[in-house]
């Protein structure tokens, strides 16, 4: 299942927690710093999940998860589509 992650890098502390529970190292840290000093985390989204792992462990809260995942059909007879669909954890 694909996934996308967005961090809001401004409120990041740049602890590393969620690139060391990351399985697919889809987090790096930036090069640039926020308005804060720290130098956030980054989302590469290279073979990113979506198993959320990143948003459960970080301490500020500032990771969004979206999964792509089978919007089921509003009326009968329509197909299903794909899209994005934000993490309910
Ligand atoms: S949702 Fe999972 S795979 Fe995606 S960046 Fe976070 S920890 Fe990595
Ligand atoms: S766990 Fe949260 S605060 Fe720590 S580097 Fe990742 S996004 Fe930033």
């Amino acid at each position: 299942m694909a996934g996308k992650i967005i961090i809001n890098t401004e409120r990041c502390k740049g602890c590393g927690l969620c690139i060391a529970v990351c399985p697919k190292g889809s987090i790096i840290i930036s090069k640039k710093s926020n308005k804060s000093g720290y130098f956030p985390a980054e989302s590469s989204n290279a073979e990113c999940t979506g198993c959320a792992l990143c948003a459960i462990i970080c301490p500020e809260v500032v990771i969004e998860v979206f999964r792509e995942e089978d919007v089921p059909a509003d009326k009968p007879g329509k197909k299903s589509r794909k899209g994005l669909i934000k993490d309910k954890a």
